[in-house]
């Protein structure tokens, strides 16, 4: 289609989606938005380096044709105050890949922010925050450089879907009525009403998103953050339908993190990417404490809000954290600050968030090798201390620079050579290495490694005491007693005698079977009062269904077996503990 303003570059070529997937030409047009307050200041330093990474990169065989686009105060301008034309709207449809500056949100007339008007106008459902640390940034954590995380949080749900009533307001009262008198709801008078919707169709499509992500970036893991265990029917039902999906559309891909240790003894098959869920209020902790743990994270609107940030602010990056809102094809990549307006057109302010959503973006068109250029030359560059003001004043020594001379310095870097084999090797190794020690972590102590992960145990596997102690049928109840006490247990496995059956002694048969029977413990052989046949579960079995089975069998503990020997015990007292530490959420 032909546009009023925007003029579409002479000598580009739109990306087009061929059999789904997104077919990039040499010379392909993207869209930018200048921005507002900063905006021009750190777009115009961007466009250099971007442009400066993909002509070393391939020696001019690429070239990005930049198409500007309007929105925001310049679109007001040049539309007749409208900041958000509808040709810049088709036009972002058209040309499928965009960066954006910040807007400013206009106050007063009942404006809606751009940015959430343009999320929810192009359906960009899915808001990526890549957040990892470069060397030299500064940042409040001791071992920065282990955070390395995607977060995929929902854009359309959730409390932000704007469905939302205020106190005393007819629509309110209306609500109130309803959830009061006909959903015998309880709740205060008065009470502002915000409903959370969180649907099957949104939850799978954000995490399809991120396990794909996952797959073609050799990534180790997705983890779907939830507070499923208040909220049972919107943020629990995340979790379930994410798992579901990983099952019904990845499950040559995939494997859950249950299944790593039940099955796999604590070594992830290569070729798999491991799902697992954490309950969200945990995940700020382990984010500080074990934030290797983590790579890919699918979650909804609210948390991913907090989270985005959050994560960001350990590795310094507030200010450098990159974003995107991407929908099945269509990206709009974006700083994620705002428009700083005192810093408006001072070349100050920190290029980084703008900079380095253009990194996500060429990794997007898959143009990696100048991604990885910026990415390599940035920490050399912020090592030597030759900063922007924001980082200057929390370094000794900087050599505080502008925008444009950050964006040189970058340039510089960039031409005067940077070796991306050596990074990139190093860069693996660095993650191969850390991956390896989790993994002999987890298979030596696995449950202190899963307890310590943060893993809400869900599985007979994931809370059995291990290698339980086992004892000859011929041992005579005093020993064996003997054996409970030095190990400290209140059980004890009997091997099979003459009849090969296993069997178990705990603390009630001597009560029952000694003491009540009037015997003497020296004189009766543990084979004659242990408990026969074992009730047995497997590994795998559900602590739901794992409950049943001992309620069905009036017995407080189980063994677990794989084949059919035994490698654990669930007693009532695991269950318990579990349902102590990290509440239950309902199957
Ligand atoms: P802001 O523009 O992000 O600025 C807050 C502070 O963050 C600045 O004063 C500055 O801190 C620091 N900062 C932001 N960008 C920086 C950069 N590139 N380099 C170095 N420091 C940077 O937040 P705000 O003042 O709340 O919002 C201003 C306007 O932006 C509002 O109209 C808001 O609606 C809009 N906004 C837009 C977006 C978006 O378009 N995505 C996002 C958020 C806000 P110091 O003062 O400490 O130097």
């Amino acid at each position: 289609m032909s546009y009023k303003h925007i003029a579409l570059p002479e000598g580009g070529e739109k990306i087009t989606i061929i059999d789904g997937q997104l077919s990039v030409p040499e010379n392909p047009i993207l869209g930018f938005v200048e921005g507002d307050g900063i905006g021009p200041d750190i777009t115009n330093a961007c466009l250099r380096v971007w442009d400066a990474a993909v002509e070393k990169a391939y020696g001019g065989k690429r070239k990005i044709h930049w198409a500007e686009l309007y929105m925001g105060e310049k679109a007001a301008e040049i539309y007749d105050g409208d900041y958000f034309p509808e040709e810049t709207r088709q036009a972002l449809t058209d040309i499928l890949v965009s960066i954006k500056g910040p807007l400013t949100t206009p106050v007063g007339g009942g404006f809606r922010s751009l940015n959430v008007s343009l999320r929810q106008e192009l359906d960009l459902y899915a808001c990526v925050r890549p957040v990892r640390y470069y060397a030299g940034v500064p940042s409040p954590l001791r071992e920065p450089e282990l955070v390395d995380v995607v977060i995929f949080r929902e854009n359309t749900e959730d409390v932000y879907a704007g469905i939302e009533y205020q106190s005393g307001s007819d629509e309110m009262r209306k609500v109130e009525r309803f959830l009061k008198d006909e959903m015998g709801a309880k709740f205060f008078d008065d009470a502002g009403i915000g409903i959370k919707p969180i649907s099957p169709f949104a939850t799978k499509r954000l995490v399809r998103k991120a396990i794909r992500y996952a797959i073609d970036n050799n990534r180790e893991s997705v983890t779907l953050v939830h507070k499923g265990n208040i909220m049972k029917f919107t943020e629990g039902a995340f979790r379930n339908w994410g798992y579901e999906l990983a099952r019904e559309e990845f499950g040559d891909q995939t494997i859950t993190e249950e299944e790593l240790y039940s099955t796999y003894g604590g070594k992830r098959p290569e070729d798999k990417v491991v799902i697992k869920d954490r309950i969200a209020d945990i995940i700020f902790q382990l984010m500080l404490l074990r934030p290797r743990e983590f790579d890919v994270i699918a979650t909804m609107n609210l948390n991913g809000d907090y989270l985005s940030d959050a994560i960001a602010a350990e590795v310094g990056g507030v200010g450098i954290a990159p974003g995107a809102n991407i929908a099945d094809h269509l990206a709009v990549f974006e700083a994620t600050h705002g428009t700083a307006p005192k810093y408006a057109n001072l070349d100050k302010v920190n290029p980084g968030s703008l900079l380095f959503s253009g990194v996500m973006m060429l990794e997007y068109i898959g143009w990696k090798e100048a991604a990885d250029l910026i990415t390599v030359a940035y920490p050399i560059v912020v090592q030597r201390k030759v900063v922007t003001y924001d980082f200057a004043r929390q370094m000794e020594g900087a050599t505080e620079v502008p925008t444009s001379g950050f964006a040189d310095a970058i340039i510089d870097q960039i031409h005067s050579g940077v070796d991306l084999q050596a990074a990139r090797q190093q860069r693996s190794q660095a993650i191969e290495q850390e991956r390896k020690e989790r993994e002999a972590r987890r298979v030596s102590e696995p449950f202190a490694e899963m307890e310590a992960s943060g893993r809400t145990p869900l599985t007979v596997g994931d809370i059995m005491t291990r290698v339980p102690i086992t004892i000859g049928s011929d041992v005579n109840v005093d020993q064996a007693m003997q054996v409970m006490r030095e190990h400290g247990v209140s059980s004890i496995l009997v091997e099979p005698g003459d009849d090969g059956e296993w069997g178990i002694m705990t603390q009630r048969d001597i009560v029952a079977r000694i003491v009540h029977a009037n015997r003497a413990t020296d004189s009766v052989q543990v084979g004659e009062i242990a408990s026969k046949p074992l009730v047995t579960v497997p590994t795998d079995m559900s602590l739901y269904d794992c409950s049943a089975r001992m309620l069905e069998s009036n017995i407080r503990r189980v063994v677990a077996t794989k084949d059919v020997d035994p490698i654990g015990i669930v007693s009532d007292t695991d269950i318990f503990r579990v349902v102590d530490e990290f509440g239950w959420i309902p199957e």
